[in-house]
């Protein structure tokens, strides 16, 4: 899908947007605050090595989550890596197709074999139930994937792992602030720049588990931190004070970027209401949601337009709506042929239909509103959008 900036719309006009409209949440403190943050980094001329702002954000992160122990490194898919080694396991790891890729990578990565497995069509989420493949061939470890927003049944996943002797961790990498029944379940939190709490760049192990934990500030980098224990291997997860400085300002600004997120949310339930073929989805699993994610599933009959006609026709009006997630893992270099597709029929099905909108700084109401009006347009003048289409491919 093309990113360039469009200068004439699929349907002949000038397109809504000047310049691109971004999916990700992309909250950052202002210019002012950033510099006073940085200024106090340049004062103490210590820039990283797990420095004083780390500690701090570990800390409050530690008491946000209500768990004992923050890890902050350097983004989540070298957490979710540390994380897997530091199960010291073997073999085979049961994961998702459908999820962000990087969930995958981190077992390869750990020297894990990633296990494929389907979500269910509801709530978009592995939970036991699609775990029961497995029952005669019980891997060595289970890791759910929370989306949109929700939780995954980590508790389910939890009992099932239990139950088979393994250990299941949590890529919580799109939940920071969804609140969900307590599990004791190790997870690593994404603090990218499109993610509702961002460090630039970052990751946050959070577990309950001193000795994992050590093992985690041991591995994370090859000088350690706390108690020295044995680990197998150390990288550099390290997270810098940089880092660490916007992460502090965005965890302070989180409640309200999460109301901010959840009025846009239920602005765009409201102007997406009465188009046919638009599901807008609501947060599954969670009893309070990060209101992150603002995803729609598209009836191609119903809509006049398939998903992937709408989310062209809306890159030429340079909104930058996304396939999220398209393509499965299993259809994802290095991991094409897996699984069979027949066996993931859940995630097949959703990566064809499903439609990521903006939502975060970048969007205000009137955002929400022209975005929406462009939607509503697609299914307006989807015969003449299906060949234009046609004549652009
Ligand atoms: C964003 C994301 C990741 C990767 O996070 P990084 O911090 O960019 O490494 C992993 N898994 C899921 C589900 C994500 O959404």
């Amino acid at each position: 899908m093309s990113r360039r900036l469009s200068l004439m719309a699929l349907d002949g006009r000038p397109p809504a947007f000047d310049t691109p409209v971004p999916v990700g949440q992309l909250y950052f403190p202002s210019w002012e605050r950033y510099r006073a943050a940085m200024a106090g980094v340049w004062e103490r001329g210590w820039f990283t090595n797990h420095g004083p702002l780390v500690q701090e954000l570990e800390q409050r992160l530690a008491t946000f989550l209500g768990v004992r122990h923050a890890i902050c490194c350097t983004n989540a898919t070298v957490g979710l890596t540390m994380l897997m080694r530091c199960l010291g396991i073997r073999g085979r790891i049961a994961i998702p197709a459908f999820t962000f890729i990087a969930t995958a990578q981190a077992a390869r990565w750990a020297g894990l074999e990633p296990v494929l497995l389907d979500v269910d069509p509801e709530t978009h989420m592995m939970g036991p139930a699609q775990l029961q493949p497995l029952d005669d061939a019980v891997p060595a470890a289970v890791a759910g994937v929370d989306l949109w927003g929700g939780a995954c049944d980590s508790i389910g996943l939890a009992a099932w792992a239990q139950a088979r002797g393994v250990p299941c961790i949590l890529d919580s990498a799109q939940a920071m602030g969804v609140c969900r029944a307590a599990d004791s379940v190790p997870r690593v939190f994404s603090l990218h720049a499109t993610k509702v709490l961002s460090a630039t760049e970052g990751g946050c192990v959070a577990t309950d588990d001193d000795d994992l934990a050590a093992l985690l500030r041991n591995m994370r980098s090859s000088y350690g931190a706390g108690a020295p224990v044995a680990v197998p291997v150390t990288a550099n997860g390290r997270m810098s004070e940089a880092q660490a400085a916007v992460g502090l300002m965005s965890l302070q600004d989180l409640p309200t970027n999460i109301s901010r997120n959840q009025q846009l949310h239920a602005a765009y339930m409201e102007a997406l209401r009465d188009i046919p073929g638009v599901e807008t989805l609501q947060p599954t699993g969670a009893y309070r949601s990060n209101w992150a994610y603002l995803v729609c599933r598209i009836d191609s009959v119903a809509f006049g337009l398939p998903r992937d006609g709408l989310v062209r026709f809306l890159h030429s009006h340079n909104v930058l709506a996304r396939r999220y997630f398209y393509p499965g893992v299993h259809r994802s270099v290095p991991f094409i042929g897996a699984a069979a597709a027949e066996t993931l029929p859940a995630t097949e099905a959703l990566s064809a239909c499903l439609v990521q909108l903006p939502l975060g700084a970048r969007t205000d109401n009137a955002v929400v509103n022209r975005v929406a009006q462009l939607v509503h347009d697609a299914h307006r003048l989807a015969p003449q959008l299906r060949q234009a289409l046609q004549g652009a491919a």
